[in-house]
């Protein structure tokens, strides 16, 4: 048996892992195992690529660059691993997201450097041979493209979900022709560049893809972002694809198609829940036009103390808390479960209403409330909780802003016009924790502040949870 062979077994012994690894991470229960999945598959895709690379008589130079690279890697890794917070996990992956493009840019131009660039060359000459070099510079040309759109765009996500970018969509004049005008421009480049493979095409289509990524993901805004992060992620797997075509890798295209598929599907589902366009996410918020100006007046808000807020929870009969990115930044998780079992120790009735973007990624309150031993059976989805709100005597907003932002139910102008929200409005008081009147993630002013059932505990959310607690 060659080593080829062994490889080649070990590719899809590491092929099988992967899909046994998304299998596994779409449920709870078995989450955790398809983590170890995951990681044992590119232990062995590492492994194998590296004993290919040997078996190919790669320079010690070549090798000790490799294993330095991988070290380096891993440990960047763990450190970071180790410390993300978990707010800051959304911006870390559009991160990755654009190693993965960069890579796909990098493996493209050397794909161009030792074939196209080098015509008198071995390459070259076998895939004359072969009349494959028109299918190679496609290769080369869609690659670099996916590459760096994938790298900008998450570069943009990754300064979006940071807070250093300002989250609200960019609305350049004519942008749908922009985002339009690109692809065809890339079309035809395409058939240019496998005509006639010259340098100045493949520097031209880098450009229109690194400004096209940036100008994607700009459009979008900020209520957008968990669908865009999903859409990148697609993005990156066939970016990754297109550079396994190139490396003449399986592995790489299976693990491509399998990250760009399934990303793809997320992305889609996503937009079912939050009642959006597809299309018009992918196309960088295609059809969406500038909201209302930001400077509408409500009236005045009230605002409330800790003492009143415990006396009107001690008499309330029902309670739901909706928390949001709030209650991850202050990290009010604890006190809210402890006020949780001090409320139904008294007999009040208190459920939780989850959004399905509340926090900053899939799942993120479900995750602190469990981390909070919030029992399971209290935690309620949007649509299992949504019609309850009109008997409830007090909801409690607890640093969410957008999940809970009756515009996108009564506005249809607002730029998250349409996406299902939390109706907490109906219930007969709302108590807002937040620090500021600032507005959510979405750039988008709440109405819900200035309604005549809310009042405003203004402060961290932590703070105020536990001064609430100190007066029951
Ligand atoms: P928002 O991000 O809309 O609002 C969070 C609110 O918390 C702000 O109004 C802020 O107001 C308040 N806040 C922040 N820190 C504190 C604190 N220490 N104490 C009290 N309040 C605080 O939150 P939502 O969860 O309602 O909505 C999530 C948004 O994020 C949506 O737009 C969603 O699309 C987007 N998103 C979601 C992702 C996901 O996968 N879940 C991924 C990417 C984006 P103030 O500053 O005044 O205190």
């Amino acid at each position: 048996m060659t080593i080829v062979s062994v490889a080649a077994a070990a590719y899809i012994v590491a092929a099988l892992l992967f899909v046994l690894a998304l299998a596994g991470l779409s449920r709870h229960e078995s989450a955790k195992a398809g983590n170890y999945y995951g990681i044992v598959g590119m232990a062995v895709a590492l492994v194998a690529t590296i004993v290919l690379a040997i078996d190919t008589d790669i320079e010690t130079l070549g090798l000790v660059l490799l294993i330095v690279a991988m070290v380096i890697g891993a440990v960047i890794g763990l450190q970071l691993a180790r410390t993300v917070e978990m707010t800051g996990m959304p911006e870390l992956i559009a991160l990755l997201h654009s190693f993965v493009g960069l890579a796909a840019v990098l493996v493209g131009w050397n794909g161009y450097l030792h074939v196209e660039a080098d015509s008198g060359g071995l390459a070259a000459l076998h895939l004359e041979r072969l009349d494959m070099l028109g299918i190679h510079s496609a290769e080369v040309f869609i690659g670099v493209f996916i590459g760096a759109v994938t790298f900008t765009g998450s570069i943009v996500a990754n300064l979006k979900l940071s807070a250093k970018m300002k989250s609200a969509p960019l609305v350049l004049p004519g942008k749908n022709f922009i985002n339009l005008g690109a692809l065809v421009l890339f079309i035809a480049l395409t058939v240019w560049f496998v005509i006639d493979p010259q340098l100045w095409l493949l520097v031209v289509v880098t450009l229109l893809a690194l400004a096209l990524g940036w100008h994607l993901v700009a459009s979008i805004g900020g209520g957008d972002m968990p669908v865009v992060v999903s859409m990148l992620n697609s993005y990156s797997g066939w970016a990754a694809a297109a550079s396994g075509f190139l490396l003449d890798n399986n592995l790489l295209i299976i693990v491509g198609a399998l990250v760009g598929s399934s990303g793809a599907y997320l992305s889609y589902i996503m937009c079912n829940a939050m009642n959006r366009s597809f299309i018009s996410v992918i196309a960088g918020g295609f059809g969406i036009e500038a909201g209302p100006s930001e400077d509408t007046d409500y009236g005045e808000h009230r605002e409330t103390n800790a003492e009143a807020v415990a006396e009107l929870l001690g008499d309330a009969k029902s309670v739901i808390i909706t928390p949001g990115y709030g209650m991850a930044v202050a990290q009010a998780q604890y006190g809210v479960a402890q006020l949780t079992q001090k409320l139904r120790d008294k007999g009040v009735e208190v459920r939780f209403g989850i959004h399905p973007v509340a926090g900053r990624l899939p799942g993120h309150m479900n995750v602190l409330l469990a981390e909070a031993k919030v029992p399971y059976d209290i935690v309620l989805e949007l649509d299992e909780i949504n019609d309850d709100f009109d008997e409830t005597t007090v909801v409690l907003v607890i640093g969410a802003n957008d999940t809970v932002n009756p515009a996108a139910a009564e506005d249809p102008s607002s730029p998250i016009a349409g996406m299902p929200v939390l109706t907490v409005w109906e219930a007969e008081n709302v108590i807002i924790f937040k620090r500021s009147m600032a507005s959510g993630y979405a750039g988008v002013q709440n109405p819900l502040f200035f309604r005549e059932n809310s009042q405003m505990l203004c402060g961290d959310a932590k703070e105020r949870v536990e001064d609430i607690l100190r007066t029951l």
